[in-house]
């Protein structure tokens, strides 16, 4: 009897498992048979009711039985997977060349901006932030420019429509016109208003004109800043830190050359410029032949200017340059259209 049921059991998992098509129903399937709670295993529990002998002699059997089931139920566990594996579709072929993951570029503008941002940290430099649009008063009348300054009227700055109620005690209109700044120096007026001398910082950011484009003007531009205020600085210390920053910038020794000149919020005034990073001064096509590379303006801070922010006349001295980022790009990369940094253009800026 005992021994018919276990071999119909077996018999009729051999037939079962023919039909099974997937996975899934060959997990069912093992349930069923090998499961704790299935026939086949409450049969074997069973066993242990049986008398000596006969339990000798049918153990043995159900074992083997259970041995032939789970050896097929792996076979057939291989053949399945084998089954579903596409060897044309999976193979991997090792000499195939790899795929390159596309990884997003800085502009060059970013890059030494970081860069410059680096160098004075380390020099000890407070880098900090003005804003784009800065009314009349921060932009032209606290850097000393005139009310008359070519400067203020449309053909060089974007003026915005909108108008604001004046909260400037030092200003006397009624209304404010707001301006996008045309130079990163509107923000040095509105930092030492809250600021005490000693300091030094950079502010490097974005600026505007309202001019002609062509290969080395732009409506939209980067300066950075620099303006280092305490009570005994003077052009030593501004040549001396433009030296060292430029050297560090281009890894060469640059010398600096400053020729007089003139701006509304410095005195004296500079133009200032380096020796060339291509010929290291001998005279090329990049700096036309003369050694030297014009590089911006800088100066010693008007004191109309520390008095437009609060400060006593004559009690502080202080330096300030703003340089042009796109400028240092330009000699850095060997670049010689500046429209190229807005362009959008990605075959340029992949190259960085
Ligand atoms: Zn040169």
């Amino acid at each position: 009897m005992k021994k018919e049921k276990i071999k119909n059991l077996s018999n009729q998992f051999f037939q079962e498992i023919q039909t099974v098509q997937s996975e899934d129903q060959l997990f069912q399937l093992e349930k069923k048979y090998l499961g704790r709670k299935s026939e086949f295993i409450g049969f074997l529990k069973s066993l242990k009711n049986l008398a000596p002998e006969e339990r000798k002699q049918f153990g043995r059997l159900a074992n083997e039985i259970k041995k032939e089931i789970t050896q097929k139920l792996e076979e057939k566990k291989k053949e399945l997977i084998e089954k579903s594996f596409d060897f044309e579709k999976e193979s991997l072929d090792v000499t195939m060349p790899g795929r390159k993951k596309g990884v997003g570029h800085l502009n060059p503008i970013s890059i030494v901006r970081y860069k410059i941002e680096d160098i004075f940290s380390r020099m000890g430099y407070e880098v900090a932030d003005g804003s784009e649009i800065e009314t009349e008063f921060y932009n032209f009348d606290a850097l000393n420019i005139p009310a008359h300054h070519p400067a203020r009227d449309m053909q060089d700055t974007f003026w915005l429509q909108q108008k604001i109620k004046n909260q400037h005690p030092k200003v006397k209109r009624e209304e404010e016109r707001l301006a996008m700044r045309s130079q990163t120096s509107a923000g040095q007026v509105k930092y030492m208003e809250k600021h005490k001398p000693p300091f030094r910082i950079i502010v490097p950011g974005k600026c505007f004109r309202n001019e002609a484009t062509d290969t080395t003007h732009e409506h939209t531009f980067y300066q950075f800043e620099a303006l280092v205020v305490g009570e005994n600085i003077n052009v030593g210390h501004l040549k001396f830190t433009a030296q060292e920053f430029f050297s560090q910038f281009f890894k060469q020794k640059v010398k600096i050359r400053l020729r007089p000149s003139y701006f509304p919020f410095t005195e004296p005034g500079f133009e200032f410029d380096i020796t060339c990073t291509v010929c290291h001064g001998k005279g090329c096509s990049a700096c036309q032949g003369g050694g030297w590379l014009e590089l911006g303006g800088a100066g010693m801070v008007n004191q109309n200017v520390f008095e437009a922010s609060g400060y006593p006349r004559n009690k502080y001295q202080g330096f300030a340059w703003g340089f042009g980022i796109e400028r240092l790009a330009m000699m850095k990369y060997g670049i010689d259209d500046v429209r190229l940094f807005h362009s959008g253009d990605l075959r340029f800026i992949k190259q960085f």
